[in-house]
């Protein structure tokens, strides 16, 4: 946030401004917690290219969920071999051009795409994800994605038959996963898995724990903080590391793909108030709305989940303050939080014009931004280190 404030506030328009520096610090952290861990970032998390350099420079690699990230990725000085395709749903195309461009690791949860990719990717290391409850994160991910662990042992099997290197098993436990005992649950059933993979002759060379890991600075759809457990976290990692290292039969890697812990929290948007309003709503309450310049559709897609962290520049706590849904500028309803019982407090004062600084908002911000809805463009992205800014427009 220090980092932050300078560039915030010097902005005259809206943006979303990043800061390289604690993103680099952050990777250098999670490296700290787990040390001789591969990191590949998950670039949807943040496809910025900046935010992807100074991670390669460190030494990142990436989960790529296409050709397109992949490209990316590659343009950003990442390494064929430090980038994996980590998205189970491909087509034989995909697969063709992720090959071409180099990528010979591969995520996988069925017997189709398994098949396709010895078709597509002939030799390739696949590893197989299984499927997690997704409970504990607000985010779970558990329905369309990864298989059962008898399934990974034929989905590997298969992979083996088909000229494949059976290279390793993945999860990912949900975004934003707040609880240790997923973490726990996912290291039981790599557990089981790897013995029921030995039993077959199969001794993959890495396991993958995914991303989910959590950002700090979020409030959750009451507008108390989160506070996830990271230490906790980091603790059930570095036990279960040991734990798999110690029963498979040969030496075991691992892998994470971190996105939102990377960057969430060093990312902001500075908005401006659109108005603040008072209405009386069809059951007779009175109701004070905020309207921003941003909401849902232009740099701040998790509402649903999410109180975001407002600041409101030359307004102190201490002024009167009004409680008041939050509401984006587009005309679809869903663009709005802070209903029902939980509105945010508002500087009563706070006039059309005046910014805005929403705090941790780095992670699925660019990447989940539509284009010309409303005629509403993409915001501007601009990235600093320190004292020197660079701009960027965004794509058009
Ligand atoms: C999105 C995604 C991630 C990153 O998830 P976070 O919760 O942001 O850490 C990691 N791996 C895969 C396969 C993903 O799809």
């Amino acid at each position: 946030m220090d980092a932050l404030a300078g560039p915030l506030a010097a902005a005259e328009t809206d943006r979303i401004v990043y800061d390289l520096t604690g993103i680099a610090h952050q990777y250098d952290a999670l490296l700290g917690e787990l040390p001789g861990t591969r990191v590949r970032f998950a670039l949807k998390a943040c496809p910025v290219d900046e935010v992807l350099r100074c991670l390669a420079e460190r030494g990142a690699g990436f989960d790529a969920a296409g050709p397109a990230e992949i490209t990316q990725a590659l343009d950003a000085g990442a390494q064929p071999d430090h980038i994996h395709y980590g998205n189970t749903i491909k087509s034989d195309h995909d697969i063709a051009e992720a090959h071409r461009l180099g990528v010979r690791t591969f995520a996988t949860d069925s017997i189709e795409d398994v098949t396709a990719i010895a078709a597509h990717a002939p030799r390739a290391r696949v590893f197989c994800r299984l499927a997690t409850r997704g409970e504990g994160a607000l985010w779970g991910l558990s329905r369309k994605f990864g298989c059962a662990p008898d399934d990974a042992v034929r989905v590997l099997e298969t992979a083996r038959a088909a000229g494949l290197t059976p290279a390793g098993l993945s999860v990912h436990v949900g975004s934003q996963q707040m609880t240790g005992e997923a973490w726990q649950q996912a290291v039981d059933t790599l557990a089981g898995t790897l013995t029921a993979l030995a039993g077959r002759g199969i001794v993959p060379d890495h396991v993958n724990l995914g991303g989910g890991l959590p950002a700090l600075g979020y409030r959750d759809r009451h507008g108390n903080p989160l506070e996830p457990p990271l230490d906790k976290i980091f603790t059930v990692l570095r036990e279960g590391m040991d734990h798999l290292r110690a029963l498979s039969p040969a030496p075991l890697g691992f892998v994470m793909e971190p996105g939102r812990h990377l960057v969430a929290d060093h990312g902001a948007v500075r908005a401006h108030v659109s108005r603040l309003t008072r209405r009386r709503q069809p059951d007779g309450t009175d109701v004070h709305w905020l309207y921003l310049s941003c909401g849902k559709f232009n740099g701040l897609y998790e509402m649903d989940q999410l109180t975001h962290h407002m600041v409101f520049p030359g307004h102190s706590g201490d002024e009167e303050h009004v409680l008041a849904v939050v509401a984006g500028p587009t005309c679809d309803s869903d663009d709005a939080y802070g209903g029902g019982r939980h509105p945010v407090p508002v500087p009563r004062s706070v006039t059309s014009g005046d910014p805005v600084w929403i705090l941790s908002a780095g992670a699925y911000a660019t990447s989940y931004m539509t284009q010309g809805f409303n005629g509403i463009s993409p915001l501007p992205c601009v990235c600093t280190r320190g004292a020197d800014v660079q701009r960027r427009t965004p794509p058009t």
